[in-house]
C-alpha cells in the first residue's frame, strides 16, 4: 500500500536541510457499547487512506479526508504497528530519532493504541520488543565493525507544563535543556538500562502505577497529561575512535484533545485544560509548520514540543496516530481531531446515510436526477436554496425533502424538519468556517446538530407510532360504527388521528365516552409549528371544541407546544439537576438511585450542568434517553 510503503521509505533525510514531514495515520475504534451499535456511526472509512464524516450542515454531503494511512474499526493492533510504526524503528540503530504519538479525544483509543492490553499489546510493547531484538541481532552480526548496542528507558509525564519523572516520582518539574549539538536532554531524569522485555516490564509497570495513583486522586488526570516514554538506543564503537551514536524514540500517549472547558470546568480543571489546550495547540502549529516546510518551527512554545524538538521534524521520523470514535456524541471532537490531522479536506456531494425511499414516492430515475442536480459545495447549496428546486410548488420544502431524503414522511413532519433545517441553515450561513468560530458558538452549533439528529429520529418514530395508532383507531371506529366516526382515509393520511388519551392527568372531563386526541398537522397552526420546532417536545393543551373534531360537548385535546413553558420547565429540571439531593433527583421520572448518584458525581467533578443535554455525558445515558427523560418530566415541571 502506498502509505505504508512511503512510511517505510522514510530514509535518512539530509540533516537539518529538509525537515521530514509528520506522517499521519487515523485509527477509528469500534463501537464500545452494545447499545451504541444501534446508532449510525458519524464517520466511516473509504479505503486504506481515506475516510468520510457526515457534514454537520448538510446530510447529503460528506467531508472526505485523506491521510498517510487509515485503520478502520476492525483493524488489529498488529496492523497499526506494522503499518505505521515498525518501519521507522531501524533508523534508531543509525543514531536517528523518531517519535510516535497518539492524538485524539478521551475515550477514542489512544491508550489502547499505544499500550493496549496483554491480549492485544499496542505500539509500546511491540516497539520495545522489536528494538531489543533488532539490537541483539545487529550486535551479533560479524560485520558490525565492532559496535555494541544498549537500550535505556525513561518515562515522564507532562502535567500542567511540568515534567514529572515517573520512574522516580520525587523528581518533579524537571528542566529541559539543549546541548551544543542541539540535542534535547532532561538533566536529572532517571534512565534504566533494559536488556530483556522483562527488564522493561519491571520498570514500566510500577511507573505506570505512579501515573494511575495520581490519576485517581485528581479525577482521571491521565486524560489531562501527556505520557512520554523515551527509549534510547546507544550504539558504541568498540574500536578506535570509539564513536557513540544515540537514537531516541519517543512514544507518547497525548492528553485528550477534547475541549475540557466546555463542561464549565473551574479551578484546577480549568488550569489543566488551559495547559492541555495550549500544548496541543503548539503541537498542531509545529506539525503544521513542519508539513508546510516553514522556516520557523515554534518548538519552544510548550514543554511537550520543546522536549520533542530533536525528534519531531529535522532528520527524525515522526508518526501521529489520530484516534477517533464512531459515536455521534464524539462528532465534534472527531471533526476537530480530523481537522488537526489533515490540512485539507474535500466536500463530496453524497449522503452519508443512504435512506431507502420507497419507489412509489420517489422513482430512482428522479432521485438520480436530483442527485445530479445537487451541488458539490455548501456555497452552491446555499445558491440552490435561493433558487429552489423545480419539482415542487414549494421550492423550500422540495429542497429539504431532497436534502434530508424524507420524501416518504408525513407533510407535517416535513414541515417541522423544514423549520428546524431553516434554523440550522441560518445559523450555518453566519458561521462559514466551523473551526474558526469561537468555541461557545461551535458548541452551540454542535448541540443544534445533535438536537436535530435526535429530533429527526424522534419525529420518525412519532410518525410510525401515529400511523399505527391511526390505523388502530380507524379499525376501532369502523367496528363500533358510532356517529363520531367521521374520519376519512384522506384525513388519516394527513396525520389527523383519533386515539384514546391515556395517562394524561389533565383530562378532567367526566364524560363516559372515549376521549379524543387530535394531532393536528402543523400546517394548521403556525404558532404551534414554531414552538414544536424550537423545542421538539409536545405539551398537550385543552382546545376549544370548534377547532377540533370531537364528540359534541366534549373537550378536545391537541398537541401544542408552548416554548416559554418548556423553557421554564427546562430551567426547573436544570435547577434540580444542579441543586437536588439524591432523594430529590429520584423524584424525577426515569432517575433511579444509580442515575441520581451518577448525577451527583458528575456535578462534583464537572461543576454545574449548563444544559439538561449535558446528562448525555453520564455513563449509560444517550442523547435519546435524555430526550425521553425530558419528555417524561417536563409536564410535571411545567405544571408545578
Ligand atoms: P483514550 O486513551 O483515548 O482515552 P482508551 O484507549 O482508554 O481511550 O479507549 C477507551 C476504551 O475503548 C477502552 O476500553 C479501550 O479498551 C477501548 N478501545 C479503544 N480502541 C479500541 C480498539 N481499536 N479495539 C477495541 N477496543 C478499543
Ligand atoms: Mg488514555
Amino acid at each position: 500500500m502506498a502509505t505504508r510503503a512511503s512510511v517505510m521509505d522514510c530514509s535518512v533525510g539530509s540533516k537539518k536541510l529538509s525537515p521530514s514531514r509528520v506522517r499521519v495515520a487515523v485509527r477509528l475504534r469500534p463501537f464500545m457499547e452494545k447499545d451504541d451499535k444501534a446508532q449510525q456511526p458519524c464517520v466511516r472509512g473509504l479505503d486504506a487512506q481515506s475516510l468520510e464524516i457526515v457534514n454537520w450542515r448538510n446530510q447529503l454531503e460528506t467531508m472526505q479526508y485523506q491521510f498517510d494511512a487509515f485503520y478502520g474499526n476492525e483493524s488489529s493492533q498488529r496492523e497499526v504497528y506494522s503499518g505505521s510504526v515498525c518501519p521507522i524503528l531501524t533508523n534508531l540503530l543509525n543514531g536517528q530519532n523518531a517519535s510516535v504519538f497518539a492524538y485524539g479525544p478521551t475515550g477514542a483509543g489512544k491508550t489502547h493504541t499505544m499500550l493496549g492490553n496483554p491480549a492485544q499489546p499496542g505500539v509500546i510493547p511491540r516497539a520495545v520488543r522489536d528494538l531489543l531484538q533488532l539490537t541483539r541481532a545487529a550486535g551479533g552480526t560479524s560485520d558490525n565493525s565492532g559496535w555494541t548496542y544498549s537500550i535505556t528507558m525513561s518515562y515522564v509525564e507532562i502535567y500542567q507544563e511540568k515534567v514529572m519523572d515517573l520512574l522516580e516520582p520525587k523528581n518533579k518539574d524537571l528542566p529541559i535543556r539543549e546541548d551544543k549539538d542541539h540535542n534535547i536532554l532532561i538533566p536529572g531524569l532517571t534512565q534504566k538500562t533494559i536488556s530483556t522485555f522483562s527488564d522493561f516490564d519491571e520498570h514500566f509497570i510500577p511507573a505506570s502505577q505512579n501515573r494511575t495513583v495520581a490519576c485517581t486522586k485528581l479525577n482521571d488526570r491521565s486524560s489531562r497529561s501527556h505520557a512520554v516514554l523515551l527509549i534510547k538506543v546507544l550504539k558504541t564503537q568498540q574500536v578506535m575512535p570509539y564513536r557513540q551514536l544515540t537514537g531516541k524514540l519517543y512514544l507518547i500517549d497525548l492528553a485528550g484533545s477534547e475541549d475540557n472547558r466546555r463542561t464549565g470546568n473551574q479551578g484546577i480543571r480549568l488550569k489543566e485544560s488551559g495547559a492541555i489546550n495550549s500544548s496541543l495547540f503548539t503541537l498542531s502549529k509545529v506539525v503544521d509548520a513542519l508539513n508546510q516546510g516553514l522556516p520557523r518551527i515554534p518548538y519552544r512554545d510548550s514543554k511537550l514540543t520543546r522536549l520533542l524538538q530533536d525528534s519531531l521534524g529535522g532528520s527524525a521520523h515522526s508518526v501521529m496516530i489520530t484516534n477517533i470514535a464512531p459515536e455521534q456524541k464524539y462528532y465534534f471532537d472527531t471533526l476537530t481531531a480530523l481537522n488537526f490531522a489533515a490540512k485539507s479536506k474535500q466536500i463530496i456531494n453524497r449522503p452519508f446515510c443512504q435512506e431507502t425511499v420507497p419507489a412509489a414516492v420517489q422513482p430512482p430515475a428522479k432521485r438520480l436526477r436530483e442527485d445530479a442536480e445537487s451541488t458539490s459545495s455548501s456555497r452552491q447549496l446555499k445558491k440552490s436554496k435561493t433558487e429552489g428546486g423545480d419539482d415542487s410548488p414549494n421550492p423550500e420544502e422540495n429542497r429539504v425533502k431532497r436534502k434530508l431524503n424524507l420524501a416518504s414522511l408525513d407533510p407535517a413532519v416535513v414541515e417541522r424538519l423544514l423549520k428546524l433545517d431553516k434554523i440550522l441553515t441560518e445559523k450555518g450561513m453566519k458561521e462559514t468556517q466551523l473551526l474558526s468560530t469561537p468555541k461557545r458558538e461551535r458548541m452551540a452549533l454542535l448541540k443544534k446538530w445533535e438536537e436535530s439528529q435526535v429530533e429527526i429520529e424522534r419525529l420518525k418514530e412519532k410518525q410510525k407510532e401515529l400511523e399505527q395508532k391511526a390505523l388502530a383507531a380507524e379499525a376501532r371506529l369502523e367496528k363500533s360504527n358510532t356517529s363520531d366516526s367521521g374520519l376519512s382515509d384522506s384525513s388519516v393520511n394527513e396525520s389527523t388521528f383519533r386515539a384514546p388519551l391515556r395517562g394524561r392527568k389533565r383530562v378532567t372531563s367526566t364524560a363516559k365516552s372515549k376521549k379524543v386526541v387530535r394531532v393536528l398537522p402543523l400546517q394548521e397552526n403556525n404558532q404551534q409549528k414554531n414552538s414544536i420546532l424550537e423545542e421538539g417536545l409536545p405539551v398537550f393543551e385543552k382546545k376549544t371544541r370548534s377547532a377540533c373534531e370531537g364528540r359534541e360537548n366534549e373537550p378536545g385535546w391537541e398537541v401544542k407546544i408552548r416554548s416559554d413553558l418548556l423553557q421554564s420547565g427546562r430551567q426547573k429540571i436544570l435547577h434540580l439537576l444542579n441543586c437536588g439531593s439524591v432523594k430529590e433527583l429520584k423524584s424525577l421520572q426515569k432517575i433511579g438511585d444509580k442515575k441520581a448518584k451518577l448525577i451527583m458525581g458528575w456535578r462534583e467533578v464537572n461543576g454545574p450542568f449548563t444544559n439538561v443535554e449535558d446528562l448525555a455525558s453520564l455513563e449509560g445515558m444517550s442523547l435519546k434517553q435524555v430526550t425521553s427523560f425530558l419528555k417524561a418530566n417536563i409536564m410535571t415541571m411545567v405544571t408545578s
